[in-house]
């Protein structure tokens, strides 16, 4: 661990410090006690349950993929209604917490320039960066012109403190009058969802960068987990999101746990998304056999000793020629398409034939992959 001593005695950011304190101390003691005392309506629990929704879906969907990623558009209404439930967060504004974000991508793992960097511990990347002023966490807005020209940001950023407390305490003590429970819609829907969905979304930056697989890329510490994935909105599929960040999804596979994902997809029916970025299959499967290569050959190095080696390390580098054939055709192929609407010449039957090709050239990485597998095993 590299911990620059500038950074072990930076000061304390006492906002922070009060607001993380004093949300936990509510739900440790006033929560309890008023449980005990008065019981929370059903209509406080489903208060709750939208206000995490609605606020999670705000981070991960609006914050992080919208606008840290611009991994799709959206329609006023959904960005007015991000911009809203993520004050409600209290992660700060979109403007800081996506330029933040773009700085945790570009210099991930870095132990002075990640503003969360796993390096300094699973305590600093999950809280703790945010409780002292630290120099990596300083604010620096030239890697968000985009988001400072955006006047619905901008507003959001100059007005935060407001919104977060009318959204914070306002709303629920409104609408709990409303339903003759201003208190329990304001410790449930309020403090208690506040603490949960803090510790669910800094999960990300924490549990996200230790615990789980690496099928992407292991330049970085960032992991693919399921487990993590159902309980951060589907942000848990870290080591494709480092990998493929402009992709709208996280969980690239169908069946893969991603809430955030489906809420795209589905606003996207409804015409409130558009332009949904997705990374080429082909891409997808070229990353992961790169990996299998790599996992390979350091167990081919285990087994340099014994008399399996010479063959299975022929059968090895075959299949790399055979991997690099098949990436060069496919970048062949990607030079031809482009020329082609270059020239406009991209009518139905040349279009549907190269996507023939390019399936197949996926399916030949594909299949590759079942053969690096079998590989891998006999090498155990
Ligand atoms: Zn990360
Ligand atoms: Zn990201």
């Amino acid at each position: 661990m590299n911990v620059s001593h500038a950074s072990v005695r930076a000061p304390f950011n006492w906002p922070a410090v009060v607001m993380f304190t004093l949300t936990t101390a509510v739900v440790l003691t006033v929560l309890p006690w008023y449980a005990l005392n008065f019981a929370f309506s059903g209509a406080a629990w489903a208060w709750f349950a939208f206000c995490m929704v609605a606020t999670g879906l705000s981070i991960t969907g609006g914050y992080h993929r919208l606008w840290a990623h611009r991994a799709y558009q959206a329609r006023l209404p959904l960005r007015l209604f991000y911009l809203l439930f993520g004050a409600m967060a209290l992660q700060n504004s979109v403007l800081v917490w996506a330029s933040m974000h773009r700085v945790h991508h570009r210099y991930v793992d870095d132990p002075e320039r990640d503003p969360y960097s796993i390096r300094r511990g699973f305590w600093f990347a999950h809280l703790g960066w945010m409780l002292r002023d630290y120099s990596s966490a300083r604010l620096d807005f030239s890697n968000a012109r985009d988001l400072q020209d955006d006047p619905l940001v901008a507003f959001q950023h100059r007005h935060y403190l407001g919104l977060a407390l009318g959204m914070n305490l306002g709303l629920p003590l409104l609408v709990g009058a409303l339903f003759g429970d201003p208190f329990g819609f304001l410790l449930l829907g309020g403090f208690l969802r506040l603490v949960i969905n803090h510790h669910l979304t800094f999960f990300i930056n924490s549990l996200a960068h230790t615990w789980g697989r690496r099928p992407y890329t292991a330049d970085n510490t960032a992991r693919d987990n399921d487990l993590v994935a159902l309980f951060t909105y589907g942000e848990g599929y870290h080591n494709f999101h480092h990998q493929f960040q402009w992709d709208y999804r996280n969980g690239v596979r169908w069946w893969q746990i991603d809430p955030t994902k489906w809420w795209i997809a589905a606003c996207a029916a409804l015409g409130l998304t558009h332009g949904l970025k997705r990374v080429p299959e082909f891409k997808i499967q070229r990353a992961m056999l790169q990996r299998q290569f790599e996992r390979a050959r350091e167990r081919l190095r285990a087994c340099a000793t014994t008399g399996r080696f010479a063959v299975l390390h022929r059968l090895l580098e075959q299949e790399l020629e055979a991997f690099s054939a098949t990436v060069n055709e496919w970048t062949r192929l990607q030079g031809e398409r482009f020329e082609a609407a270059r020239r406009s010449l991209a009518d139905h039957w040349s279009h549907s034939e190269l996507r023939r090709r390019l399936q197949t050239l996926e399916r030949a990485l594909h299949d590759q992959r079942r053969r690096l597998r079998l590989l891998h095993l006999q090498a155990a």
